[in-house]
């Protein structure tokens, strides 16, 4: 296993919420399936998401006797409801750290295993290999020491790419680069399009941002601007509990309008016990920041949060070349479709690493097949060594503010442009250096923008604002391919 930071830096660690199983006694798969396929605005695969919910009972299970401490009420795991799940179906521990226990609990198991582990280390291509699978490419930190794996399986778990936008609720490892490796060594990609948005992340100039999960709201927490006046019960009729996009679009046109940085979650209605008990952490987060969320306002953003799309795998974890596998975020297995329901990730992890695990020991032939269009990508050598950290800033704003909450054909069209631009600063030329973190930031950017430009509709988590409306002819997923020809520009 080997991991480009430190073991447990990661997506995971920072999960607050929870994690969506149907084992309650009102509750069942079918139950679950239903609100996912709701959730996924018409793209979800059915398929896909029958197996993430019919098998998450059993992973809760193994979750469990790996010694996941989920929170109980009278001895039974207790289950939290979040917006659009129709039951209570959420497990959650130590109030709002569920991540960093799961993600405690699964590297205790891999250190107990004596699973070699190599921190500081990061894939950084993949090369055709033999019958065996491809040949990864390794590097330390610095991009020294070149290392090379030759032919053998080799399972993606590079996580999602929030962190490309100038705000994001995603620790600094989150940069898409498995994707950008995927791409290089031919796989398919599909929804690149879909990145969700979260509505409520801490924010304050210069401060780290940190997640103010939606069960603040599910809790009775209300959204204020500045001014101190609610917005969202003027524009649905479920107010704060609108889905997602709805509620961070909301915000992200009051900061416009109104032209403050922030709006401003109220929760002085809910007790101050309960709101210690029931998010330790998020108290704690604010309290170095000075502020009481039983008296205090709570300054928010929307922020990216997370990566619908991916690399394309079928319900094995196989990938479109032979013996890649991919799991996690970085994997599009279909089951989001246009939009995510909340903590049905920490769960797609599970379900699908688990398959993939299954496949290592018994491999079988397959893969993923596509039938919605296809986009050839071209990207060819730069003229840049990538190694000017100013690129990966100039991504984050490019991304922000042409590929974000609210797309155009001219924002995503001049964003293009631009990453074309710094595709030649950053990708290396026809030389024998390997394409490094800052290319692929990049080529992750690109793709995004990519996939967003080619669907002329809104839905789920992609919203344009040049076609606001579901359309009929686009009930289809975009997938998007490596393409040697020289890059034109768009
Ligand atoms: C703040 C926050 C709150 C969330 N809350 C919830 C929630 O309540 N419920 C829910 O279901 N989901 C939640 N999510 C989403 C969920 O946490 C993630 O989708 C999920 O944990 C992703 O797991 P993963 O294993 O795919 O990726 P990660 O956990 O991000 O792990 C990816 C790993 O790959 C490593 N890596 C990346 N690139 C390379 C490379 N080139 N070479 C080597 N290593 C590399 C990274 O360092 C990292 O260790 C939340 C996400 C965030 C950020």
């Amino acid at each position: 296993m080997i991991t480009k930071s430190r073991l447990e830096e990661s997506n995971t660690r920072y999960a607050q919420g929870g994690i969506a199983a149907a084992i309650g006694p009102d509750d069942s798969p079918a139950a679950h399936l239903r609100d996912t396929l709701r959730a996924g605005a018409g793209l979800v695969d059915r398929e896909a998401a029958r197996v993430l919910t019919s098998e998450a009972p059993a992973r809760i299970a193994d979750l469990v006797r790996y010694g996941v401490p989920f929170d109980t009420v009278e001895g039974q795991i207790a289950l939290g409801q979040e917006a659009a799940h129709s039951r209570r179906r959420i497990l959650h521990a130590g109030g709002d750290a569920t991540g960093l226990s799961i993600e405690e609990a699964l590297r205790g198991r891999v250190i107990d295993a004596g699973i070699e582990v190599r921190e500081r280390t990061a894939l950084r291509a993949l090369r055709p290999g033999g019958r065996n699978g491809p040949t990864a490419v390794l590097s330390d930190s610095e991009g020294r020491h070149t290392e090379v794996l030759t032919s053998q399986p080799v399972v993606l778990a590079t996580g999602g790419a929030g962190s490309l936008y100038r705000q994001s609720s995603n620790p600094s490892i989150a940069t898409g680069e498995g994707v950008a490796i995927a791409f290089r060594a031919g796989a398919l990609l599909t929804d690149m399009e879909f990145i969700q948005f979260h509505p409520t992340v801490f924010w304050r100039e210069g401060a780290p941002r940190f997640l103010i999960t939606e069960a603040l709201r599910g809790e009775g927490a209300v959204l204020r601007n500045h001014a101190g006046d609610r917005f969202m019960p003027a524009l649905h009729p479920d107010a704060e509990l609108a889905p997602r996009d709805v509620v961070a679009r909301a915000i992200d046109r009051e900061i416009l309008r109104t032209g403050h940085p922030c709006v401003y979650l109220d929760a002085t209605a809910i007790p101050r016990d309960r709101l210690l008990t029931r998010f330790p952490s998020i108290c704690r987060f604010l309290a170095t920041h000075g502020i009481d969320p039983s008296r205090d306002p709570i300054p928010v953003t929307p922020a990216a949060h997370f990566m619908i799309g991916g690399v394309t795998t079928d319900l094995e974890g196989r990938t479109s070349v032979r013996r890649l596998y991919a799991c996690g975020e970085v994997a599009s297995t279909g089951v989001h479709g246009a939009n995510r329901l909340a903590s049905n990730s920490l769960l797609e992890g599970l379900v699908f690493g688990e398959r993939v695990a299954r496949q290592l020991s018994h491999p079988r032939d397959g893969g993923p097949r596509h039938t919605g269009p296809l986009v050839e990508i071209p990207w060819s050598p730069g003229a840049g060594r990538g190694r000017e950290p100013s690129v990966f800033e100039e991504v984050r704003d490019l991304l922000w503010n042409d590929v974000g909450i609210v797309r155009s054909a001219d924002g995503l069209g001049s964003a293009l442009a631009s990453l074309e631009e710094l595709r030649g600063t950053a990708e290396p030329g026809q030389s024998e250096e390997l394409p490094g973190p800052l290319a692929n930031a990049v080529l992750t950017a690109t793709l995004i923008a990519r996939a967003a430009l080619t669907r002329t509709e809104s839905r789920g988590a992609h919203y344009r604002i040049d076609y606001p409306r579901h359309r009929r002819e686009w009930v289809r997923h975009i997938g998007l391919r490596f393409s040697s020809r020289p890059s034109r520009g768009k």
